[in-house]
């Protein structure tokens, strides 16, 4: 059973409490990170850190630990399961004070909890998902990995109630992203995704994807792309970092690809696996 952390303590689960008015509780005012564990090797570690970095920068948050000591923790989190394939969540809020007043004070300190959970590793290409097409309610800084999350868990919820895996999400006829991942389309043998702004979250797995596009000569458009277009793709799939890359088989009621999972996404799922031992935190976007 994996412990908590928090703010340089461990407890037991069943112990770990945060004070009711800590303003992650009061306010989602806080950031989170999610990095995968493959039997204890982080993946990608430095990109998920320079990502919290970029959150916590954007918010007005300090980083209270150098990187090295987030490394340590994520580390022990991982190792206290018992094949160390874990997802350990970071969550770095504002900190907690009374009375509740919308503006923090200068004093206050970041709360800090991270904690492990046991999982499996994709070993072989899932088969596809059908995805369902909804608008974005977001706000405008989904490039801020926040725990204000409740955007994504209505539409989330409502995928979930049509019996989809996943909402694909569009603002004006573009699409966005997912409510917890990343979309690419291909048409023409081109690989689309959509650029990395403020109405997406810039998912580490979508850098790494396009990343090893590049490396197999596949051409790479960060391009928006209309819902017609995706209608029209040859392939569409999604990522993150908890399901790598997962082939998208029907938006709505409509077939791509006749339902199957297309020839790059199969090349770019078994190039993912296969390099995946290769990019453990000793690698700083060497690549890109
Ligand atoms: N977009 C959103 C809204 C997400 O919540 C996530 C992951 O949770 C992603 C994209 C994919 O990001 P990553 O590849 O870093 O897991």
């Amino acid at each position: 059973m994996s412990h908590v952390f928090i703010n340089g303590q461990w407890y037991r689960p069943e112990e770990a409490v945060i004070s009711v008015f800590d303003r992650g509780f009061l306010f989602a005012d806080g950031v989170y990170e999610v990095v995968p564990f493959y039997a204890g090797h982080a993946l990608l570690f430095n990109d998920h850190l320079d990502r919290l970095d970029r959150s916590l920068g954007e918010v007005g948050i300090s980083n209270p630990y150098p990187r090295d000591q987030w490394l340590s923790i994520c580390q022990t989190l991982a190792e206290s399961l018992t094949d160390a394939n874990a997802v350990v969540y970071i969550q770095v809020t504002r900190g907690a004070e009374f009375p509740r007043q919308h503006l923090p004070s200068t004093e206050i300190e970041p709360t800090v909890m991270a904690t492990a959970s046991h999982w499996a590793p994709p070993t072989a290409t899932s088969e596809p998902v059908r995805v369902e097409l909804m608008e974005d309610i977001r706000w405008l800084r989904c490039d801020i990995k926040s725990v204000s999350l409740l955007g994504n868990i209505m539409l989330k919820r409502e995928a979930d109630k049509l019996g989809a895996f996943e909402p694909i999400l569009h603002r004006a006829g573009r699409i966005t992203e997912g409510a917890s991942c990343n979309y690419f389309i291909v048409k023409n043998n081109v690989l689309y995704t959509p650029p990395a702004d403020q109405l997406i979250l810039a998912g580490i797995t979508r850098d790494w994807i396009l990343t090893l596009a590049e490396e197999a000569a596949i051409e790479v458009q960060e391009d928006a792309f209309s819902i017609q277009e995706l209608m029209d793709a040859d392939e569409c799939f999604l990522s993150s970092s908890t399901r790598e890359i997962q082939p998208v088989g029907f938006i709505g009621d409509q077939p791509i690809n006749n339902g199957k999972t297309g020839p790059i996404t199969q090349q770019l799922a078994e190039l993912f696996r296969s390099n995946r031992p290769h990019v453990t935190h000793q690698i700083v976007k060497e690549h890109r």
